[in-house]
């Protein structure tokens, strides 16, 4: 008859699941292999505690125990054993109750095998106009990078003996604990240089000029940061190269201002064009273009020319180009002028009389962002 999982550990059967976690780490400091050597019987002990562990501590095994029992676990089997769970097992859960790191397994078990180290990665910047970020570009960019120096051979690191790792023996509270660090020799590798060429570092690299294409996607913005695989500084061995990031400058545009995705361009025009209306060269991202003022327009109304700001990043549609309108005063008058503009001085006809639809600037502001 096979023991109950709470007796096993202790606990009734309404225990919390940190009641739970609690009363296993009890079990598991107690009967653990390192603080008994040669006693079977901790051994057994340890493996129901963990065996009791794993299927109390998964809410949906935990109910399937509840209701069946341990028949909910063996499917056929003659029951007896401890159902499929190694020390390897055991010791992979302990990452989950003591918080990381600590216990390593009996004898290095090679279970983690060999870290492949990456190379450091690259930064550069990379400026951009506007235009560049509206249509998306591909830049050809110089890096300096290390490589693997050609000639370069490797042999099994004599430290770690190839593992990439060392094993450690420290005195814990849970007594004698083996843990395993990476080899500081090889870094992980579990190789090391055998012989190089003259011109290479201690790690077989040498710096080396290479063009690197970058695809910058349209609608990128200042700040950002792009990454391209594998262009980095290469590792040693058999190691990953690490990345080339590129970080995205955008450079200011003369006439226009970005927001987002939306642009704002600033157009000047004369009284008369204001009073008897105009057509317009501006520019935009992708060109210029034409538009029409209307004759009576009124200084800071903002015109939308749909679609022709940013593309946005994701995807999605395009910003918008709003342009603001705004009536040149003239600053200095000669004699016929200033009498023009006395004689309109008169008329009654030029005193401002703004309609309801005749928004303030600031409301034409609030509608922008709305
Ligand atoms: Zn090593």
């Amino acid at each position: 008859m096979k023991e109950d999982f709470y007796d096993i550990l202790g606990i009734s059967k309404g225990a919390s699941a940190s009641e739970i976690k609690k009363a296993y780490r009890k079990k598991a400091i107690k009967f653990h292999p390192d603080k008994n050597p040669g006693d079977k019987e901790a051994e057994e002990n340890f493996k129901k505690a963990a065996e009791a562990y794993e299927i109390l501590s998964d809410p949906d095994k935990k109910a399937r125990y509840d209701q069946y029992g341990h028949q909910a676990f063996e499917n056929g089997g003659g029951g007896g054993g401890f159902g499929g769970m190694n020390m390897d097992d055991i010791f992979s859960q302990f990452g989950d109750i003591f918080g990381g790191g600590g216990f390593g397994g009996f004898s290095g078990g090679g279970s983690q095998g060999q870290r492949r180290v990456k190379g450091s990665n690259l930064r550069i910047r990379v400026k951009l106009t506007l235009e560049e970020i509206a249509e998306g570009v591909e830049k050809k960019i110089k890096v300096k990078r290390k490589k693997q120096a050609k000639g370069t051979t490797y042999k099994t690191c004599s430290t770690c003996n190839g593992t990439g790792q060392v094993v450690r023996i420290t005195n814990t509270i849970l007594g004698r604990m083996q843990t395993a660090a990476p080899c500081n020799v090889c870094g992980g590798a579990g190789q090391q240089i055998d012989q190089k060429p003259s011109n290479a570092d201690a790690q077989g690299l040498v710096v080396e000029e290479e063009t690197v294409s970058v695809q910058i996607p349209a609608g990128v913005q200042d700040g950002m940061q792009l990454k391209v695989s594998g262009k980095g500084n290469d590792a040693p061995g058999n190691g990953i190269s690490g990345d080339l990031l590129v970080a995205i400058e955008e450079l200011d545009h003369e006439k226009l201002q970005r927001e987002g995705d939306n642009l704002h361009y600033d157009l000047y025009i004369s009284i008369s064009d204001a009073v008897l209306g105009a057509s317009k060269e501006i520019e935009t991202v992708t060109g210029k273009v034409r538009i029409k003022i209307e004759e009576g327009v009124q200084s800071g109304k903002i015109l939308r020319l749909r679609s022709k700001g940013i593309p946005s990043l994701n995807g999605y549609g395009k910003g918008d180009l709003l342009v603001h309108v705004n009536v040149w005063t003239p600053k200095t008058l000669n004699k016929e002028q200033r009498e023009f503009f006395e004689k309109m001085k008169e008329d009654n006809h030029f005193e401002p009389n703004p309609e309801k639809n005749d928004k303030s600037f600031f409301e034409k502001v609030k509608d922008m962002f709305s």
